[in-house]
């Protein structure tokens, strides 16, 4: 009996690359709008650029965009692409297409939910807290947090002792084979390949580890109903021949 389902968070409930994309353009435009001699173009190329060697979550993506420009540090056109940069986040951070509607009936059908994502804690949260989705989840788990990354088995590990039940009682969702579905399959769950974002036709290496692959979120309530009723099922046979 699948008895949890476990989320990722990015690009899974929260439409996050798509966040990240428009907020990076309008970070350039309000730097330029305050005066940055820049070219969109160029400067929104090195920002990337910049994110893909320092990684998301460095804090001075900004500063170090005017270096790579060769333009003095203006703190004017930093404090600009702070602004852009945080109020795309505030106005367009949403969830996935389905999120609610999925995540209702599956506490309907008696099931707890939990998510498990790498990232920095505080961001994380943030995202939980301002799409309003916390009151769905009985277990948040955060790799940074936690001390260990997915695909490592010991997070999965760790939402199974949470939550008291057995690898075979959970399904993990995630958009990402690798860190996702890979890790779920080595800790014994179930799991359901999110085929969306970025990572939609990506690390198809470890598509072999996928037991459902979906292109809505909706779907996972068929999938979690149909494997509770086969088992009961195959309950209700082995009682038939037992008499
Ligand atoms: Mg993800």
């Amino acid at each position: 009996m699948i008895k949890v389902v476990l989320f990722d968070l990015d690009d899974t409930l929260i439409d996050t690359s798509k966040l990240a994309e428009i907020a990076r353009r309008n970070a350039i435009e309000n730097m330029i709008r305050a005066g940055m001699p820049a070219d969109f173009g160029i400067a929104y190329h090195e920002l990337i650029e910049l994110i893909n060697e320092y990684g998301s979550n460095f804090n001075r993506h900004f500063d170090y965009l005017l270096r790579r420009l060769d333009l003095p540090h203006n703190p004017k056109w930093v404090a600009a692409g702070v602004i852009g940069y945080h109020n795309t986040k505030i106005s367009h951070l949403k969830t996935v297409k389905g999120v609610r509607k999925t995540l209702l009936a599956l506490k309907q059908m008696g099931l707890m939910l939990g998510i498990i994502t790498d990232g920095d804690p505080v961001k994380q949260w943030e995202k939980i807290l301002r799409t309003e989705i916390e009151d769905y989840f009985d277990d948040v788990l955060i790799s940074d947090f936690v001390g260990v990354k997915k695909p490592h088995i010991k997070i999965f590990q760790k939402a199974l002792k949470n939550f008291g039940v057995k690898p075979h009682e959970a399904v993990m969702v995630g958009d990402r084979l690798y860190s996702d579905i890979y890790g779920a399959k080595n800790a014994g769950m179930k799991t359901v390949w999110f085929k969306y974002g970025k990572y939609a036709n990506r690390e198809l290496d470890y598509l072999d580890y996928a037991d459902f692959q979906v292109r809505s979120l909706e779907e996972v309530v068929d999938i979690v109903r149909g494997l509770n009723s086969e088992e009961r099922e195959e309950r209700s046979d082995k009682e038939v021949h037992a008499d």
